[in-house]
């Protein structure tokens, strides 16, 4: 039987590489978004994956999304906590909305998702949690004190939740990308970007399909003696 996963924003960027990398590797994927249908209509044709429509910021969402999910495909074996999003200021001029826009986006929807699996995951003693950080929430970044503090978070999150699923059969980790290819890094002036891929000691940015690399690895039914890790895809731009 195959396994069921459920990568949240999997349809554009470097979660549409994870799903579609999962797909072929013999999941079946649920991909989630959250307003742009039309990504996610030309991601569907393509991969014949289907998508699903909720904010992952919003808990009541979430419980009636992966229930949707549940029904349609089965119990979720695989959660891949990828939805993410920036909303740049710098601390003296940051608004309440850009800090909790970004706090709810991109950390409470790491609870918001991994509750509504983790139950189902510990009473059928298999479970795979991955959540999508950052290399700025290890290294910092200015102009990104929220971003920075809920990626962060995630690592915090991914070490006590393994923990307590270590002995279920559930292994949780998280990956930290390096500047990515995608439309997020698009959106990032030229003239700052080249600055960025100065510093990448591959001199390139990754590509989505180097991230979900890694998620599928940590995905497999054989890497269930790694858990509680953080693994660093960043082309040697910040070594821990
Ligand atoms: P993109 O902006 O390309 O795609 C983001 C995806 O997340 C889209 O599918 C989007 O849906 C979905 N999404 C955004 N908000 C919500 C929400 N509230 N509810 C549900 N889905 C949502 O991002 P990337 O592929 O670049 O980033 C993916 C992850 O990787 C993020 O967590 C990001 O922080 C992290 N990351 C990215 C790096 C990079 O350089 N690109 C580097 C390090 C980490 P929709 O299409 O409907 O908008």
């Amino acid at each position: 039987m195959a396994r069921i996963a459920i990568v949240t924003g999997g349809t554009r960027g470097i979660g549409a590489a994870i799903s579609t990398a999962l797909n072929k590797a013999g999941y079946k994927v649920a991909a989630t978004y959250h307003g742009n249908d039309k990504a996610a209509q030309a991601f569907t044709a393509k991969t014949g994956v289907p998508a699903f429509k909720f904010d992952v910021g919003d808990f009541d969402a979430c419980v009636k999304g992966v229930a949707e999910i549940e029904q349609k495909l089965g119990p979720i074996d695989v959660l891949v906590n990828n939805a993410g999003i920036i909303r740049d200021a710098v601390l003296h001029k940051m608004t309440l909305e850009q800090w909790n826009e970004v706090l709810h986006t991109n950390l409470n929807s790491v609870f918001n998702m991994t509750r509504q699996v983790i139950e189902g995951m510990r009473e059928r003693g298999f479970g795979r949690i991955i959540s999508i950080s950052s290399i700025n929430g290890q290294a910092g970044q200015a102009g990104q004190t929220n971003y920075s503090a809920a990626k962060a978070g995630i690592l915090g999150f991914t070490r006590a939740l393994a923990l307590e699923s270590a002995s279920k059969g559930v292994t949780v980790n998280a990956i930290t990308p390096g500047y990515t290819d995608t439309d997020m890094v698009r959106a990032v002036a030229p003239e700052i970007l080249a600055k960025i891929v100065a510093k990448i000691p591959v001199k390139r940015l990754g590509k989505p399909e180097d991230i979900a690399r890694m998620a599928v690895f940590l995905a497999a039914d054989e890497a269930g003696f790694t858990t509680g890790a953080t693994f660093t895809v960043n082309g040697g731009q910040y070594l821990t």
